[in-house]
């Protein structure tokens, strides 16, 4: 079995939208690694440390259910960031173009945001722009320093 996660199925989203930093891998461009097809992972068995351990939000909530990353078109990584205040984010890695822009991917979106989830969104072109919940407080809220070129977008743009 060298697929990249037991649960994946045919499933190789993250292989594409991660970096992984023990392969100098950047997010957006497929691991060299890689594939495709349902055993996607040609070095399963001595894969990264990091490819080991991920597991997308689909993954983690049973992996059932239609939003498997590669059909929804975008890998969605909930976890609290121990570099920001231990906050809850949740990232949305774009897989396929134009997807984050997707009604089922938005109503994610806002339900996070609702439950006062910090997000991120990257596109392939590792553009990111970034969503506060309403409970940010910008003065007693330690986010870090954001990466050059984020982009800090309205709650108005996803429609909370
Ligand atoms: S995106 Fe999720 S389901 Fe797909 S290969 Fe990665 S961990 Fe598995
Ligand atoms: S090493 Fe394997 S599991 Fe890790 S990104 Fe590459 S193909 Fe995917």
């Amino acid at each position: 079995m060298n697929r990249p996660k037991q649960g994946c199925g045919s499933c190789y989203a993250c292989c594409k939208t991660h970096g992984i930093k023990e392969l100098k891998k950047v997010p957006g461009e497929l691991c060299g690694h890689c594939k495709p097809g349902r055993k996607a992972c040609q070095i399963y068995k001595k894969r990264p440390k990091e490819c080991m351990e991920f597991k997308c939000f689909w993954l983690a909530t049973n992996g059932t259910g239609p939003n498997r990353p590669d059909r929804l078109g975008v890998v969605i990584d909930a976890y609290n960031n121990t570099l920001l205040d231990n906050l809850p984010v949740a990232a949305f890695f774009e897989y396929i173009p134009g997807k984050l822009k997707d009604e089922r991917v938005l109503k994610h979106a806002r339900d996070a945001l609702r439950n006062q989830v910090y997000l991120s969104f990257m596109k392939l072109d590792r553009n990111v722009t970034v969503f506060f919940p309403d409970s940010y407080d910008e003065e007693n809220t330690n986010i870090g320093i954001l990466p050059e070129g984020t982009v800090v977008g309205t709650r108005e743009e996803l429609g909370v």
